[in-house]
């Protein structure tokens, strides 16, 4: 049986962006007669400023169950742990002392074709006498992938193929929390998840999570990336834009069903103005009927 999830982080309300991606997880997982799963992707989110409450009763409002316990990533180091040790037993690792900013720019040099932003391998190769000498500088390293600039293809149902050179990815960053690209990658293999909707900012990153998985002996799932919202002036839609939660479009007057209307056709599931339930979206979702281009805001 087809496993599909939606997985937000709780670090601010789910935006129009956010629920849109919801929303089409969600249809994707119904319309395939499909289990579908909550994941709250809290690793970095302090508890103070954790919204899932208000994000989870966003997604019941709109109709957009899920089945079984929500599982939240802070519960489960053991499990990133795990994977991580069994890298590290196959030689795939190594500590990397670079700051943010020594990445930020090393990444700038030139360096093959690699993705953007990609980590050029400073610290690949250091002697065990260099690592202590940082180390004694104080210096706590993370802990990065050997990746061999390995070429991975992947395949998404709605943007097509890419084929990437994955780079020497974080596993564990340095004040020893799992990154973002191997928590995703051991929830989804434990969960069951074999169909990944989500926002196409990820696209980007997703050959590094396939090469993971093929690491780490896991079946790679169907990936469905859906664009973003982006505000009027382009950029990621944010709190800036004006009324882009649940609660601010209430407060314009807007109805669930008008709100999910919206969505639905701003997907290319709809016409604009139509009211509709999740349960009438997930009736017409459709892969084919999707727009591939960003949905710009205006009001
Ligand atoms: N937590 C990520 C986000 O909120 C999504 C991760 C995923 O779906 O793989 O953007």
């Amino acid at each position: 049986m087809t496993t599909g999830r939606f997985a937000p982080s709780p670090s601010a309300p789910l935006h129009l962006g956010n629920l849109r991606t919801a929303l089409l997880a969600w249809c994707a997982s119904r319309c395939a007669g499909g289990r579908h799963l909550l994941r709250i992707e809290d690793l970095t989110t302090s508890s103070a400023s954790d919204c899932s409450q208000s994000q989870m009763e966003d997604l019941a409002a709109l109709g957009l169950d899920h089945d079984g316990e929500v599982v939240r990533q802070s519960m489960r180091s053991g499990l990133y742990e795990d994977a991580i040790g069994r890298l590290e037993r196959a030689g795939r690792t190594y500590p990397c002392y670079c700051s943010r900013r020594e990445v930020r720019e090393a990444s700038l040099a030139p360096h093959g074709p690699a993705p953007e932003g990609a980590y050029p391998g400073t610290c690949r190769d250091l002697s065990a006498a260099q690592r202590r000498s940082l180390e004694r500088a104080g210096r706590r390293p993370a802990l990065r992938l050997r990746s061999r600039g390995v070429a991975v293809t992947v395949r998404d149902r709605l943007l097509g193929e890419q084929r990437s050179v994955a780079d020497d990815l974080v596993l564990r960053r340095a004040d020893g929390v799992a990154a973002y690209n191997l928590a995703v990658v051991v929830d989804d293999v434990d969960q069951g998840v074999d169909l990944v909707v989500r926002g196409d900012d990820l696209w980007e990153t997703t050959p590094r999570q396939v090469l993971l998985q093929r690491l780490l002996g896991f079946a790679t799932p169907s990936y469905l990336h859906v664009p973003l919202v982006l505000g009027p002036d382009g950029r990621r839609l944010a709190k800036r834009d004006g009324a882009v939660t649940l609660a601010e479009r209430a407060a314009l007057g807007e109805t669930v069903p008008q709100v999910v209307g919206m969505l639905a056709a701003s997907a290319g599931l709809a016409v604009a103005g139509e009211e509709l339930t999740a349960v009438d979206v997930a009736e017409r979702f459709e892969v084919g009927r999707l727009r591939r281009d960003p949905w710009i805001l205006s009001s």
